[in-house]
């Protein structure tokens, strides 16, 4: 787990080795706020600088972690519990630390996080899952209200200032119970978060501002996605309290089962039944594939349940691009029925087959030969005193 060319989290802190808790929480508190991907969206290292002042952060404000750390560097780390930031959404690292500091680090940047995400299920087939697809959904979530514009108040009529918060919509309150913070700061009761009092509530919404919209989107969902994933889809969830931000919309995947093929990672298994004699004399026989039917050769003396492989007939990997392949099984059927003509032939032919030539069945008698002509050997032991 020991990450190459980790920078010093002093140095990435921009703070001396000596600074004290507040000077570390302020450092962090610029640098997550400089670096916040939604403030950096042309900068593509801002996410990952945002990330690794986290990483510092939480290591130089724990007192434990940081004397390891100043001890034995990255490598005092190993094993103490320190988040894997690199696989975090930047909202999630957010909201972590907004919950330790009761939402005093962030300020203002709280009030515009927590909106609630929303989920659904799609059901692909095989064949979509290979080329990837453009998918129209359709769903309803809270929207503004049309008529007041969200604002919850009937248009026209006069709104003021919440005096509990002073507008900011949040207060903070003591928790009395002794703990390390103890203060946390909550959503207004009296305003409910909005910063002001509506005198008359907007008749449409009854005053709170929102109202259902049905939404119609175009989600596009990439080659090689496996069953019970997801693809997210930022900004499509539903309005937080305050109607700032949006949480996300996630998009499972659900594959139905296919009537040829059985799915295992990228390669694709399809079972084919072929006759006696087309294992036996060698065949050209037809397979499907997911782009139509291949010619496959199969060998004289193929054996039931051999498999053959079709490179690059699978799925592309949704990580590495690189495409997988479809193994071909056989198996081969004996005929239930046979007719006057091909039971004569087959028992002419079975006149010149000598069994015991056969590879397997000359093993397999041999070692039935050599279990009987010990039985001697084996009974005396058995009989136990
Ligand atoms: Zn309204
Ligand atoms: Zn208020």
């Amino acid at each position: 787990m020991v990450v190459a060319a980790q920078r010093d989290y002093y140095e990435v802190l921009g703070v001396s080795r000596d600074a004290g808790p507040d000077e570390i929480k302020k450092a962090y508190r610029q640098a997550a706020l400089k670096y916040h991907p939604d403030r950096n969206k042309t900068d593509p290292d801002a996410e990952a600088k945002f990330k690794e002042a986290a990483q510092a952060y939480e290591v130089l404000s724990d007192p434990q972690k940081r004397q390891r750390y100043d001890r034995f560097g990255h490598e005092g780390l190993r094993g103490v519990g320190v988040h894997d930031y690199d696989h975090m959404r930047v909202d999630d690292i957010f909201s972590m630390f907004n919950d330790i500091f009761g939402g005093g680090i962030f300020g203002d940047e709280r009030r515009r996080g927590g909106g609630v995400d929303l989920q659904m299920e799609m059901s692909l087939t095989l064949e979509e899952v290979a080329r990837g697809v453009e998918r129209t959904i359709e769903f309803d979530r809270q929207d503004f209200c049309e008529a007041c514009s969200g604002s919850g108040s009937e248009p026209g009529s006069p709104k003021r200032n919440c005096a509990t918060c002073g507008g900011y919509g949040q207060v903070e309150q003591s928790t009395g119970l002794g703990m390390l913070f103890g203060r946390v700061v909550t959503t207004c009761p009296a305003c409910r978060g909005k910063g002001v009092l509506i005198a008359s509530p907007c008749r449409k919404c009854r005053g709170n501002g929102r109202q259902r919209k049905h939404r119609v989107l175009v989600v596009r969902i990439p080659a090689g996605i496996g069953d019970g994933q997801g693809v997210r889809v930022a900004g499509e969830g539903e309005l937080s309290d305050n109607g700032g931000v949006r949480g996300d919309l996630h998009v499972y995947v659900r594959i139905e089962p296919h009537p040829f093929f059985e799915r295992h990672g990228n390669d694709l298994l399809c079972r084919v039944p072929i006759s006696f004699t087309q294992a036996a004399l060698g065949a050209r026989i037809e397979v499907p594939s997911l782009t139509g039917k291949l010619e496959v050769t199969i060998p004289s003396g193929t054996q039931h349940g051999q498999m053959f492989r079709l490179a690059g007939r699978g799925l592309r990997s949704l990580r590495s691009q690189r495409v997988g392949d479809e193994i071909v099984q056989v198996w081969i059927e004996v005929p239930k029925k046979l007719n006057k003509r091909q039971e004569q032939l087959l028992r002419e032919y079975a006149a010149t087959e000598d069994a015991s030539v056969l590879p397997e069945s000359k093993g397999f008698f041999e070692k039935v030969a050599e279990l009987f002509s010990g039985s001697s050997r084996g009974d005396s032991g058995n009989k136990g005193e």
